[in-house]
C-alpha cells in the first residue's frame, strides 16, 4: 500500500446548481473531450466512457449535443485548496478542471486508478451531485475512497437523488 495521500478532489461552495432538472439524458450520446491536463489521456478518456456507460450511457467521437470536457486549471477556485484534485466549472457544469495535484495522484496510484477515483468522482458532480457521500467514490477525499473503482449504489442513489440524470439507473 502506498503511503497514505492527501489529495482532496471536491467541489463546494461553487453556487447551487441551475436548471439541472434531467440536464443530462441517456437518450443522446455524450463526447467527451480530454484537452491537454495533468492526468493520462488515454486514462482519462477511459475513466470517464467507463463512468458514463456505468450511469446508462453511451458515448460518441462526434459532437451529440452532450458533451464533457476535461481541461487544465490552476485550480485557484473559491473552494480550491492546496489538496484539491479536481473540480467541476460551476457555471456550465461539463468542464472538469484538473490541477497539477492530479499528477501527483497519478505517481502515487498510477494512471488508471488516479484516472478512475478522481474522474468518475467529478462525473458525478458533472451530473448533478453538488455534495459529497460518507463513503464510495464521491466521498470528499481521495484518501476515503482510494480502493473503489467504479460507482457503488450509494453513489448512483446520490447522483440520481440530484435530479440532474435521466437514466434508467435512476429508476
Ligand atoms: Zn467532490
Amino acid at each position: 500500500m502506498k503511503s497514505a495521500i492527501a489529495v482532496v478532489a471536491l467541489l463546494t461552495a461553487c453556487g447551487p446548481g441551475q436548471g439541472l432538472n434531467d440536464r443530462w439524458t441517456v437518450r443522446k450520446p455524450v463526447q467527451v473531450i480530454i484537452e491537454d491536463q495533468p492526468l493520462d489521456s488515454t486514462e482519462a478518456r477511459r475513466a470517464l466512457a467507463e463512468g458514463l456507460r456505468q450511469l446508462g450511457f453511451q458515448t460518441t467521437e462526434t459532437g451529440a449535443g452532450q458533451t464533457i470536457t476535461a481541461v487544465r486549471d490552476d485550480c485557484t477556485c473559491a473552494s480550491c485548496n492546496r489538496n484539491t484534485a479536481a473540480w467541476v466549472d460551476p457555471v456550465s457544469y461539463d468542464v472538469i478542471r484538473v490541477c497539477d495535484r492530479a499528477g501527483v495522484a497519478a505517481r502515487d496510484l498510477g494512471a488508471a486508478r488516479a484516472a478512475d477515483l478522481i474522474l468518475k468522482h467529478e462525473l458525478g458532480h458533472v451530473l448533478g451531485l453538488r455534495g459529497h457521500t460518507p463513503s464510495g467514490l464521491l466521498s470528499a477525499r481521495l484518501d476515503d475512497h482510494a480502493d473503489i473503482r467504479s460507482f457503488t449504489q450509494s453513489d448512483i442513489t446520490a447522483i440520481c437523488d440530484a435530479g440532474g440524470l435521466a437514466s434508467p439507473v435512476c429508476l
